[in-house]
């Protein structure tokens, strides 16, 4: 029988990425994308449109408020999205993000019985997010471990995060070798409504920076305005 994965699915270019690897290595996908407050839900429209575009078996959106909980830059409107990276863990860190998406992955994977969860994690070109670490991973896998009947019962449920060790341009070509169509991804941590990326955030700093050291054209589409000031 077919391995099965559920692949949680933000609509940006790692987990985009993320969700081509696993197809790859022979995986029934199943895509898990939240709806938790965030500032543009145009990600939301790009993970529906990479969910179709790379065929899952089946794709779900959960809601989860954690705008009323606040605490960061993406789920409070009061806190401003900084331009550039200060020190420490910034302000877009949004807590317990992946700790949370991860046990929503979890109870899903459990039900279908799935081999493996893939997370599109990544520790190097990364804003300093501390559930962005292979350490991390590594706890949560002890945690799948020992939390769950399938660990308990011994079905393993590995938790899978490929691209933990790549920088963000070789997540770019690997992407791009797999077929990811990049123009239907969003990065940006204040896109409009639209889904057109302002191109001065973090995210879109470590995007932009990606597709140069890959030496692919970026496919993002920019603010007008922004792309004449910054090219
Ligand atoms: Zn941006």
């Amino acid at each position: 029988m077919r391995k099965s994965a559920v692949v949680l699915l933000s609509g940006g270019l790692d987990s985009a990425t993320c969700l081509a690897i696993a197809g790859q290595r022979g995986y029934r996908c199943h895509a898990l994308s939240f709806d938790y407050g965030q500032r543009s839900t145009a990600e939301i429209e790009a993970a529906r449109h990479q969910a179709q575009e790379q065929d899952v078996a089946e794709h779900r959106l959960l809601k989860l408020p954690l705008g009323q909980f606040g605490g960061s830059a993406l789920t409070d409107s009061n806190i401003e999205v900084p331009e550039s990276p200060g020190d420490g863990i910034p302000v877009t860190y949004v807590p317990a993000r992946n700790t949370i998406f991860l046990a929503h992955a979890l109870a899903w994977a459990e039900v279908l019985s799935a081999d493996a969860i893939f997370i599109g994690v990544n520790a190097l070109d990364y804003s300093g997010y501390p559930d962005c670490r292979p350490e991390y991973v590594e706890a949560y896998q002890q945690l799948i471990d020992i939390a769950t009947k399938a660990g308990v019962e011994g079905r393993k449920i590995s938790l899978e995060a490929p691209l933990i060790h790549m920088s963000k341009a070789e997540i770019i070509r690997t992407g791009t070798e797999l077929g990811v169509n990049y123009s239907h991804t969003l990065s940006c941590y204040q896109a409009d409504g639209q889904g057109l990326a302002c191109g001065q955030c973090d995210s879109c700093r470590l995007r932009r920076e990606g597709f140069a050291a890959a030496g692919i054209a970026d496919p993002t589409r920019y603010r007008a305005a922004v792309q004449a000031v910054r090219p």
